[in-house]
Order: structure tokens, then sequence, then C-alpha cells
């Protein structure tokens, strides 16, 4: 079922060009085309220079110099992350709701599912099991339990699940018990996932650092706010919104909250807000 848009349609221009934004950034960063990783290091993938996540992770028997050197290794990743942390900490979690490939493709391919088939998570609170995975990403390679950060991440799965259409290495990756599991991780908490941003949710490393920079920064950067004067509480946000950051609080007349360790500026709930309750700007 479609969801009620206000007619008025407040959000600004990114906002409601989202969809074709996150169209782009597959295209530019997916096979086959790739082509931010292409021109930048003749890489297809992530798995490279790029790498957002695998240069702060201490491995078993690391000395500092080759800790220190995977920041060298991966010096556009350190670059990106620095760059996403600042922009989340003054505009909001910009790369998580529009420019996040893999996010964005799940997000994206779950609209096709039917509403029927979806697993609805939301009663699952996201924030525990989300910073609990980041500490047991970090933990896990330092004491010999292997590299949650590699085997288990959607920036592998998600290139190769497209790769997979033409190229039969791709295809072999998910014959292998890693890539089974983590194309079960990409329809059970992607595709088929209510909002398909469980995956973001719950076990993303570097969307769980952008949560920490989100709520930091939430009381002197932009971000999505309900004016509390002008919410009924008609609860017609807390459906739309993909990462289930709305809950209705209160005794007695109930309004929406946003938790700002979830929210993205996505914008839904703004475009079906009817009263006009819902902004994205600075703490007034
Ligand atoms: S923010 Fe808008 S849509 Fe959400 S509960 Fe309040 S009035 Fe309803
Ligand atoms: S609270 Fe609104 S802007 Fe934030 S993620 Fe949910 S729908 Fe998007």
């Amino acid at each position: 079922m479609t969801k009620p848009t206000n007619p008025k349609d407040p959000r600004g221009f990114f906002q409601r060009h989202r969809t074709l934004i996150l169209i782009v950034s597959l295209l530019l960063f997916l096979p086959p085309l790739a082509l931010i990783f292409q021109v930048s290091t003749g890489d297809g993938d992530f798995c490279g220079p790029w790498c957002p996540r695998m240069f702060f992770t201490w491995r078993e028997g690391m000395s500092l110099s080759a800790f220190l050197m995977g920041f060298a290794r991966s010096f556009l990743g350190v670059l990106l992350l620095l760059a996403i942390l600042g922009a989340t900490f003054f505009l909001g979690r910009w790369w998580c709701s529009h420019l996040c490939p893999v996010g964005g493709a799940t997000e994206l391919g779950s609209r096709l599912v039917p509403r029927w088939l979806k697993i609805n998570y939301s009663a699952v609170p996201a924030p525990p099991v989300r910073y609990g995975y980041l500490a047991a990403y970090l933990i896990a390679p330092a004491v010999g339990l292997g590299s949650l950060c590699c085997t288990y991440c959607n920036f592998a799965a998600v290139p190769r699940f497209f790769g997979a259409l033409y190229n039969p290495a791709d295809l072999v990756y998910f014959f292998r018990i890693y890539g089974i599991i983590n194309l079960l991780l990409l329809f059970l908490l992607g595709f088929l996932a209510r909002g398909g941003r469980a995956y973001c949710n719950f076990l993303c490393p570097v969307g769980a650092l952008d949560a920490l920079a989100n709520r930091i920064g939430g009381r002197w950067g932009k971000r999505i706010r309900i004016d509390t004067h002008k919410c009924t509480g008609c609860g017609a946000c807390k459906p739309a919104c993909p990462t289930w950051a709305i809950t209705m609080e209160g005794k007695g007349h109930k309004k929406a909250v946003i938790d700002p360790h979830s929210c993205m500026p996505c914008g839904e709930c703004e475009r079906v807000c009817q009263e006009g309750a819902v902004r994205y700007g600075k703490k007034s």
C-alpha cells in the first residue's frame, strides 16, 4: 500500500530525489560500472584502499607498526570514514540515507517485495545490538576469533550479488559457507526486512560509528526534528520510517519521538506527516 503523502511535501531537494540519488550511487559503486574504484585504484570493489572498516581492526599478534600500516594501505577508506563522520556530526547521516550503495541496494530491493512477505524487526532494540556487534567486531580479531569485518561484510556480499549475474567467480562465492551466510543476511536483514535496513541497524560497524556521531552532534548539527506543538500523535510517520527510529511516547496524548541513534535524514516521516510537524534543521 502506498503511504499517504503530505500534498504540500515540505521536503528539501535531496530528500525528494533520494531514490534517484541512491540509484546513481549504486551505478557508480557497484559492478559492472564500479566507476569510483576503477578510476581511482583500478580495483572493482571496496576490498582495497577504499575499505572504511578494515584499517581500524587490530588482529591477534599484530605489531603496532603493522596496525598503523593498515591506515596507510586503506588511506582512501580512512579519509572516507573521517568524511562520513564529520558530515554526520554537522548534517546527520547523509551517507547512510543517500550515498551508501549497499544500504541503498537493500532498501530499494525491499520496496519490490510485497509487504506480507517482509519481516518486521522493529521490536528489536537496534542500538544495543548495533553497539554490541561493533564491540564484538573490534574484539574478535584481537583475541583470535577471526575477522567478522571481512567474513560478514555487506560491502563484500552486495557487489558480488550483482556481479554474480555475469561473473562466475562472484557466483562461486555464494556456494561457500560464508557466502551462503552472507546471502542469508542479505535477504533476511535486507531485501526481506521491513524498510530494508535491518543489516544497517544491527550489523554495520560504519553505521554504528555513524550513529554515535549522529547522537553526539545532535545538539549542534542539523537533524530531522519533530515539533511537539504541531504533532497530533496520529502515528502515520512510524510505519514510514525505514530504520524504525520513531516511537510514540508520552502519557495520555502520545507524540512522535525520534531515536537519534537510528535516524538518518531520509525524510520519509516528513513526506507522510500531514501536520507539517517534521522538519530538517538545527535545534531551535
Ligand atoms: S510527526 Fe506528524 S505523522 Fe508523526 S505522529 Fe506527529 S503528526 Fe503524526
Ligand atoms: S525518523 Fe524520519 S528521517 Fe529519520 S530515518 Fe525515520 S523516516 Fe527517515
